[in-house]
């Protein structure tokens, strides 16, 4: 939209204070589709403070569940909000950790790149911290780049990221930049008052780093008045105008809404110098907030997994059955249950009466026999079913032990001694040591099968999904389960690599090696999930 312009890309640093999971994330995302609605190309960046070297080898339970991005790197979950939010497409540059930037100063400094110079936090971490951040936006042309920084303020891990947005702030233009802070005002219920200091607390934190925010964005329950607001610009040198509000919605969704109804787009272009001119094109987006705040019906599914305790666990999953029951006019209630729990004498119990079951990915030997128990009871009671990941796999197993009569099939990486290894280690991942960023990682092809569940849903013969696995579906056994009625309805045209199966007589049911959660958004939700929501309401109707 500028093409008279030589292009200056724009900076939105995106902080913390007071207490985390304020959904920093979801307000970088709200910000990023208010600029895309009107035209602005944006991308979003999450810088996290801890030392792995990205998230692919963290348990669930530490920072929710790991998304992948099309070029395959293992990432925070706000990624998938940014993706959700505005169908960009992140990538590896999207996602960056200290570990990573240690990484690559530690490896110039082995190679002497440094010539003989101490190498110190500041100025190598930072500025290895400031080029990732400028990179970004230079490869891509964008517009405005949202860099949100992982953490609170005052956090000593946080410190190096502070001062390298405190550099660049002054190299690329106070005009060119600026500093979003998202705080909590509490509301103490005993004296009946919202309180503001923890907000003017954490601001002078960032005062202290060298930072002065120019735009407040303050959590609360409750609505906060435009005295108080008054009250935090003043004290926190911001001009009102500048100091939103963002209450507690009942569905993630409304944020961007919210954060428009207080013009937090047009604040953001003011500061940054760019045009402003009528207002950010949400009407699909409204009507998609109207679908998930005004279903039609519900529609049951139990998801098998066994990180359950933990919501985030299996983020992208849970929001992509938000979009696909939007799709359906439906609401999605999604049920976790352990899988642990799972076996022959409990399935009844615990599995009858869903309108659809999914069976999760996941990792190791956990849990598996109870996953594997509820693709048999879907599969038998012709209960709407999908598999994903381990999830396909153990509907592979299933049948192999139960159809095949293969009563040892197993899995290789269950380790347990089988004639039947009916899913196997990937080939190339045979002398694979290392754990981190070595899987089968990222957007593979797939060649569907006519006449399949899915090219019902994906309605074309190629697609491209993400994956993140080193086992496969064993090609040696393909022509028994091809004889027994499982067909392999998606294949890896390059490698030949199963990465759909599915059962004739049965109203739906599909196991993928691929992630489909990764690709569903508000703008694309995603066919398999659809197809799956349909029909798991088709089964509730029947
Ligand atoms: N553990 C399985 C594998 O590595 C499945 C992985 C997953 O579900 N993401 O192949």
């Amino acid at each position: 939209m500028f093409e008279n312009e030589t292009k200056t890309t724009k900076y939105v640093f995106v902080t913390g204070g007071v207490a985390s999971s304020l959904g920093k994330g979801i307000i970088s995302a709200s910000l990023a589709r208010l600029l895309k609605g009107r035209g602005y190309s944006v991308t979003i960046q999450k810088l996290d403070p801890y030392i792995n070297v990205d998230p692919g080898t963290l348990n669930p339970y530490e920072h929710g569940e790991c998304y992948v991005t099309e070029d395959g790197a293992e990432t925070d979950l706000d990624l998938g909000h940014y993706e959700r939010f505005t169908a960009i497409t992140t990538s590896q540059a999207n996602n960056v950790t200290t570990g990573k930037i240690y990484q690559s100063v530690i490896n110039k400094e082995r190679r002497g790149d440094f010539l003989g110079k101490t190498v110190q936090v500041i100025p190598h971490i930072t500025d290895e911290i400031k080029r990732r951040i400028v990179l970004l936006g230079k490869k891509g042309g964008y517009d405005v780049v949202i860099t949100e920084i992982g953490g609170t303020v005052g956090d000593i891990e946080s410190l190096p990221f502070i001062e390298a947005v405190r550099q660049l702030r002054y190299e690329l233009g106070f005009g060119n930049t600026m500093v979003l802070h998202l705080t909590l005002v509490p509301y103490m219920k005993a004296s009946g008052e919202l309180k503001t200091k923890p907000t003017q607390h954490s601001v002078k934190q960032l005062l202290e780093n060298g930072l002065q925010p120019d735009v407040l964005v303050l959590r609360s329950d409750v609505e906060l008045g435009a005295d108080l607001r008054r009250k935090v610009a003043l004290f926190c040198n911001v001009s009102p105008n500048a100091v939103i509000e963002s209450i507690d919605v009942p569905t993630i969704y409304e944020v961007p809404l919210k954060m428009q109804e207080q013009k937090l787009d047009e604040v953001v272009l003011e500061k940054l110098h760019l045009p402003c001119e009528g207002e950010s094109d949400m009407v699909t987006w409204r009507e998609f907030v109207e679908k998930v705040k005004n279903p039609k019906d519900v529609v049951n599914i139990a998801l098998v997994g066994k990180y359950t305790e933990l919501p985030d666990a299996y983020k992208s999953i849970v929001e992509a059955f938000v979009h696909a029951g939007a799709a359906n006019d439906v609401k999605v209630k999604v049920q976790y249950i352990n899988a642990e729990k799972v076996n022959a004498e409990t399935a009844d119990e615990i599995l009858g009466g869903w309108d659809g079951i999914l069976v999760a990915p996941g990792f190791g030997h956990r849990g598996i026999e109870g996953k594997i128990t509820a693709v048999k009871y879907a599969r038998e009671n012709k209960v709407p079913f999908m598999g994903i990941c381990l999830g396909m796999q153990c509907a592979v197993i299933e049948y192999a032990r139960n159809v095949l009569g293969f009563a040892d099939a197993n899995s290789a990486e269950m380790e347990t001694p089988t004639e039947h290894p009916v899913i196997d280690l990937m080939e190339e991942q045979k002398n694979v040591t290392d754990k981190g960023g070595t899987m089968r990682l990222g957007a593979y092809p797939c060649r569907i099968q006519r006449d399949s569940n899915l090219y019902e849903a994906y309605g074309q013969e190629m697609t491209y999904e993400r994956h993140r696995h080193r086992y496969e579906f064993n090609s040696k056994f393909l022509a028994d389960f091809e004889k027994a009625g499982m067909r392999a309805t998606g294949v890896n045209p390059e490698t030949g690599l199963v990465e759909a199966v599915e059962i004739a007589d049965h109203p739906w049911y599909v196991g993928v090696q691929f992630h489909p959660e990764y690709k569903s958004t508000v703008k694309r939700p995603h066919p398999l999930f659809v197809g799956f929501v349909a029909a798991s309401l088709k089964n509730r109707n029947k």
